[in-house]
């Protein structure tokens, strides 16, 4: 069935009895052609792209849960291509391209908006660095502009723009950056997948990894076993749990992320902002919400939910830049597992076991990455060579020194 406004007009006439569902609910076969494990947004994604890109459909999505109950439905829907770095940069500049033209290529309307993402700078030195990356962005191609106070003032005139020890001296924007409705990119991805032939099993955990030979044969799972002649890893926060079933030690700590809602308010936040000097960022969700958050819980851990301690650190960074946000009413805050690599830039590679691949270490940032993420994991495991945009996310790099240490935070991006 394609979606489309007509289609919402005649079913609302016709009393809604027209929808079929959107996927369908297949027993696992006994053997696949590739089997990827985690049913979140780049898993999904790159089922989806080995069917399309690659005429591979013998292929099955294994999830513990249900699909999209991991990071993908949690995380604050920011979508962006502003990165530094060699590495990232032609990575999230693909990864925007995708965005793009993602609605018609799926038929899925998730909701994306180019409302621009603002960093503000707080200091000539930051002023000097927003500058710097600006141009390392026009010269990869994507789009950035840098922001005096008075044109600020104008976009954003809810700031605390003479706060004491951090006065606004700027902001570097984005403009085709923005926001997209997360849980919806899970659910496009999956519909388009299961329309391509491609089997999406949910309660199905993976609870080991079958391999003879140095080669992988299939997978153990808690609805029997399942034979394949490839894996692919994307199980986010969890990456070091699964690759753990495989022998494997990765070099990931899961760590928490935050985020919160408050009530519904009218439009009053026309981009997604991010404070240069403190842990938080923002943006207004269609409904009307403030979604926010901020930095990562400092300590390991598997739980889905945060503490008190970055409440309270996350309040104050958002009260101090945006005094509004007192008076609003949070709603709502969850955490989701952040798979957290030394250098903050991800890994999308082989194994040193045949027929193994891993796509993990997406940090904080892995919303934006996930056609991106998808696309060259398909790549990968179809062709058995890296895509060219993500030739740098090597598994090997924390040893040979080639890391991608984006935020310039050293051997430990997860307790910057
Ligand atoms: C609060 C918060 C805010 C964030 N904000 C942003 C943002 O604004 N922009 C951005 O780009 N990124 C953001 N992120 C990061 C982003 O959400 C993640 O990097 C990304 O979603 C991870 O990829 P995924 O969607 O595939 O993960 P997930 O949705 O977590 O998918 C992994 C799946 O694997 C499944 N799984 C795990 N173990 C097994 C097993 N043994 N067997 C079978 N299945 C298994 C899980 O159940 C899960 O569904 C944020 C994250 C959080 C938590």
């Amino acid at each position: 069935m394609r979606y489309s406004g007509w289609k919402v007009i005649t079913e609302g006439l016709r009393g809604n009895l027209g929808w079929t569902r959107a996927w369908r609910d297949p027993a696992p076969k006994a053997e696949y052609d590739a089997i990827i494990i985690g049913g979140g947004g780049h898993g999904l994604a790159t089922a989806y792209y080995l069917a399309k890109n690659h005429g591979m459909t013998n292929i099955a999505v294994l999830e513990k849960g249900y699909l999209g109950g991991g990071n993908v439905g949690r995380n604050t829907t920011i979508v962006r291509a502003n990165y530094f770095l060699p590495g990232n940069s032609e990575f999230y500049s693909h990864s925007l391209k995708l965005w793009e033209g993602l609605e018609p290529e799926l038929n899925y309307n998730v909701m994306h908006s180019q409302r621009g993402h603002i960093i503000l700078f707080h200091s000539d030195g930051q002023r000097d660095a927003a500058a710097r990356r600006g141009n390392a962005i026009v010269n990869q191609g994507d789009d950035a502009e840098l922001l005096s106070v008075s044109q600020l003032k104008e976009m954003l005139p809810y700031l605390d723009y003479n706060q004491t020890r951090f006065p606004i001296y700027g902001g570097l924007i984005q403009r085709r950056a923005g926001t997209a409705r997360h849980d919806a990119v899970a659910w496009g991805f999956a519909r388009a997948a299961d329309q391509r032939g491609v089997d999406l099993i949910q309660n199905c955990e993976v609870t080991g990894i079958d391999i003879e030979n140095g080669r992988v044969t299939g997978v153990q799972t808690t609805r029997g076993p399942i034979r394949a002649k490839k894996v692919g890893m994307a199980v986010a926060g969890r990456s070091s749990q699964v690759a753990a079933k495989a022998g494997m030690r990765l070099p990931i700590e899961s760590h928490i992320l935050q985020a919160f809602v408050t009530e519904g308010l009218k439009p009053v936040i026309d981009h997604v902002v991010s404070y240069g000097m403190g842990h938080f960022y923002i943006s207004q969700s269609d409904k009307g919400g403030l979604v926010f958050g901020g930095d990562i819980d400092m300590y390991a851990s598997y739980a889905a939910r945060g503490n008190l301690p970055m409440v309270e650190h996350v309040m104050e960074a958002g009260m101090t830049l945006m005094p509004m946000l007192a008076r609003a009413k949070v709603l709502r805050s969850w955490g989701g597992i952040m798979d957290m690599t030394p250098d903050g830039s991800p890994i999308i590679d082989k194994t040193h076991i045949e027929g193994l691949f891993v796509d993990a270490g997406w940090n904080y940032g892995g919303f934006k990455a996930t056609p991106a993420s998808g696309w060259c994991f398909a790549h990968l495991m179809a062709t058995g060579q890296s895509h060219d945009v993500a030739r740098r996310f090597r598994l090997d790099r924390f040893r040979t020194g080639h890391v991608i240490d984006e935020e310039g935070t050293g051997s430990q991006h997860n307790l910057h």
